[in-house]
């Protein structure tokens, strides 16, 4: 069993650093907020009053941040962790991040002999706290070993993708895929309606053809076809419009600065931005049909 500091106990961190506790590992916490750190104490793990406190001689470092201006502010500069850390510990963020300041603490830590992996995950809330979150890992191969010994108990699979920054870039190529066949299944099912199908049974068509993806496989977009899905429960999160507006961005800014011409994830970008500004931040992403209807 592990010594873990866990850093960032918000809606992913909490019930990750839980798992981790279950797991048998000696968890200590820091957060920003003390109502997190306290529902952790509770849950048994030590609380600390800094990040260095907690960071310093664990064998791993797990963050759990909002965006990468956190993670550069808790890792890098004078005051930064990788300043107090040596190369016994192991640090995983796990923050959906831009892939630049990925690269970037991953390459600082690398100069100082310390193994970086940043290790974004797909699977919301319910799978974190399930512990079948998917890792997809930017790092070394020595690291990602170390890596995985971990992850594993938070998590299902466990892909190494690349080097550092590797992870965000898998991140970003995803969610900008998934955002675009979920509208394209969204227009699909909406024209069908209007025609007059019956949305279960192009479903069902669908599912058997061609047209077959993911968000018809478990995650259909029209209310009443598939009742465990967040578009039967009033569009109740899921993964939620800000959420995958947040990674849009960083999926646009991964395609710039590589010069890739990616017109559909644009396109998708701008309809799910709008969709956020008419007040549906909150909702699960799937209701990007009901722009379709208004
Ligand atoms: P959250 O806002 O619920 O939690 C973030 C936590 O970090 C908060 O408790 C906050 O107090 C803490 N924090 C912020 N700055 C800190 C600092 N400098 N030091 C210590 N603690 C600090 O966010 P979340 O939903 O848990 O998401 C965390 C990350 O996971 C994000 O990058 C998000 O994009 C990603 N993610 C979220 C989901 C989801 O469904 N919520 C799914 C996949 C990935």
């Amino acid at each position: 069993m592990a010594d873990v500091a866990f850093i960032g106990l918000g809606n992913m961190g909490g019930p990750m650093a839980k798992n981790l506790l279950a797991a048998g590992h000696a968890v200590v916490v820091f957060d920003l907020s003390e109502t997190a750190c306290e529902q952790m104490q509770s849950a048994g793990a030590a609380v600390a009053t800094s990040a260095a406190e907690a960071a310093m001689g664990r064998d791993y470092v797990i963050s759990m941040l909002p965006a990468g201006k956190h993670v550069a502010a808790t890792y890098l500069g004078d005051d930064g962790l990788l300043s107090k850390l040596d190369s016994t510990t192991t640090i995983l963020d796990c923050s959906t991040i831009d892939a630049a300041t990925a690269r970037q603490v991953g390459e600082a830590a690398a100069e100082m002999g310390i193994g970086f992996m940043d290790s974004p995950v797909s699977g919301g809330v319910a799978a974190a706290a399930a512990g079948t979150l998917a890792f997809m890992c930017g790092g070394d191969a020595a690291t990602f070993e170390k890596a995985k010994l971990i992850l594993k108990d938070m998590g299902k699979n466990i892909f190494h993708a690349g080097p550092a920054g590797a992870g965000q870039v898998a991140k970003g190529c995803n969610n900008m895929l998934l955002a675009i066949h979920m509208i394209g299944t969204c227009e699909a099912l909406e024209m069908g309606a209007r025609n007059g199908l019956d949305p279960k049974v192009l479903s069902d068509i669908m599912l058997a053809s061609s047209g077959r993806n993911w968000s018809l496989e478990v995650y259909n977009p029209y209310p009443g076809v598939m009742p465990a899905a967040p578009a039967s429960n009033d569009y109740k999160p899921g993964f939620m419009v800000d959420l995958m507006v947040k990674d849009l961005g960083l999926a646009m800014e991964i395609a710039q600065q590589s010069d890739v011409d990616n017109a559909m994830g644009q396109l998708a970008r701008e309809l799910y931005a709008q969709h956020q500004e008419a007040g549906n931040g909150q909702r699960d992403f799937s209701s990007i049909l009901r722009s379709l209807q208004s």
